[in-house]
């Protein structure tokens, strides 16, 4: 078998595990031996890769070795360290070094002058176009998530100020790939201007639509490592990338959906930035409840719908959470919980943290399930969540989340919500469910809150 078919066909097999490995990641029973699968694919596509590279000096080979080496380690212990809620800047980082990979292949190509064939430098200046957006895009995403950047840079004019850069992004990739000024200074300037607009895109996009920028920014950079890979004729990285664009692609408009926004409206509407909230139409007081009382409410109850929010996430409450489920489940108390889709700081985030704590798939539903059922719960227990269960959302033409779907937890006969003070959920606005008739406070950590009533349904039953 000739080198060029055992490569192809290794390419073959690496393609299979990534799509395998992707399949099982849409479920959370399966999802890590899936992100296995798809490392399998990824390791052999890379150890191929450098045993069939020929006519590569032994210096860079050691180059590539020591870079792959120190990535390992900073990934392995960045990947081991990093806590749940703080996993959306790590996929932004992360992401962010692919895009800026494929920019990288595409520059060395476009600077190097080798590429005769006008259209493999087209393709390639795509590529560096869309990596380069997606890296600095993403560093950008990183920083404002990590509390780096805290201001959100907003002036007037500056759509027209994108605009000119993206123009002068245009009009030198075209003299670059056309051959006009293919000097090494007009390509600079091209990964400059491409390197600016990323950040100039991503400054004024508020914190609460970075998720769904990164989402964006990682479906980018898929496809940048796609057209890179058409440039290397390697098609192994034309294969990932195309799976990471698509399933990168759906999961932007799985997020935009939930949150009942256009792509475009998360991108230039200014939205999502709490500094400049609406004022609130709340008013009302919100009326506290003592663990003990809540604990008989709950132990007395026939149905009981839990809600987990960000704040959930945050106190690393769903060990206790479930704790207190199953002592109502032995009491006879009938249990679910409700699942927004927007729940939390990234998709899946609540599902995650409940398979942690191990509770049974069965006992899970999502928005479009579960909210019937609200009418006929007894007690809706809201667990550090506040914006998905805003019922602004449904009925308040003026709130910045209206026509989000919201879970129905105002329909419930009883509502008992746990945080920690009068702190805004993050589109920084003020809850209206906090104020009903039949809704009571609970305030504290939710992990110190979920085992005072644990305490309390024990002292009940
Ligand atoms: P929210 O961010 O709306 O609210 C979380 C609440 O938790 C806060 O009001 C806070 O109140 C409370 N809280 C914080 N820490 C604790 C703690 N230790 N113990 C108890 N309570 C705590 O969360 P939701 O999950 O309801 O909504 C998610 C938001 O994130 C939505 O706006 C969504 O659009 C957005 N988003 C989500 C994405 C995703 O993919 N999941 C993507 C993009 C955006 P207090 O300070 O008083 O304790």
């Amino acid at each position: 078998m000739s080198s060029h078919t055992l490569l192809a066909l290794s390419y073959l097999a690496a393609a299979f595990l990534f799509i395998v490995g992707l399949k099982r990641m849409s479920s959370p029973l399966t999802a890590v031996s899936g992100v296995r699968w798809a490392g399998v694919g990824m390791l052999l596509a890379t150890a191929v890769t450098l045993a069939f590279m020929g006519g590569v000096p032994q210096v860079n080979l050691l180059l590539v070795i020591i870079a792959i080496l120190i990535g390992s380690v900073l990934a392995w212990v960045s990947g081991k360290r990093v806590a749940m809620t703080d996993m959306p800047q790590m996929i932004a980082l992360y992401n962010g070094m692919g895009g800026g990979a494929a920019a990288a292949i595409a520059a060395l190509q476009l600077a190097s002058g080798s590429e005769s064939n006008v259209t493999h430098a087209a393709i390639a200046a795509v590529g560096g176009f869309i990596g380069s957006v997606s890296f600095s895009g993403s560093l950008i995403a990183f920083a404002k998530l990590q509390g780096l950047i805290k201001k959100t840079l907003r002036f007037g004019g500056q759509k027209l100020v994108n605009l000119a850069i993206l123009l002068l992004t245009v009009s030198c990739g075209v003299a670059v790939v056309s051959g006009i000024h293919a000097d090494m200074m007009t390509v600079t300037l091209f990964f400059a201007f491409a390197l600016l607009l990323g950040i100039a895109m991503t400054l004024p996009i508020g914190g609460a639509d970075m998720p769904v920028v990164i989402s964006l920014y990682n479906a980018l950079t898929g496809l940048a490592v796609a057209f890179e890979g058409f440039v290397l004729d390697n098609a192994a990285m034309i294969i990932a990338g195309t799976v990471v664009g698509a399933a990168g692609t759906l999961l932007t408009q799985l997020m935009a959906k939930a949150m009942n926004r256009s792509l475009a409206n998360v991108l230039f509407s200014n939205f999502g930035d709490s500094s400049g909230a609406a004022a609130s139409s709340v008013t009302g007081t919100q009326k506290a409840i003592e663990a003990s009382d809540a604990g008989v409410m709950l132990a007395f109850s026939q149905k009981v719908i839990v809600v987990p929010g960000y704040g959930m996430a945050v106190a690393q409450a769903q060990h206790k959470v479930w704790e207190l489920c199953q002592l109502l489940l032995d009491n006879g108390v009938k249990v679910r919980f409700a699942i927004h889709p927007v729940a939390g700081r990234m998709p899946g985030h609540m599902n995650v943290l409940l398979a942690e704590a191990g509770v049974p798939y069965d006992l899970i539903s999502d928005l479009d399930e579960i909210n019937a059922e609200f009418e006929t719960a007894d007690v809706a227990l809201i667990i550090g969540a506040n914006d998905v269960v805003n019922p602004d959302a449904r009925s308040n033409k003026s709130s910045p989340i209206y026509g989000m779907p919201i879970l129905s937890a105002d329909k419930a006969k009883n509502v008992i919500v746990i945080k920690r003070g009068q702190g805004q959920g993050f589109s920084g606005i003020d809850n209206a469910l906090f104020v009903l008739d039949q809704t009571r406070m609970l305030y504290g950590d939710a992990q110190s809150a979920v085992g005072q009533l644990i305490q309390a349904v024990k002292a009940a039953g």
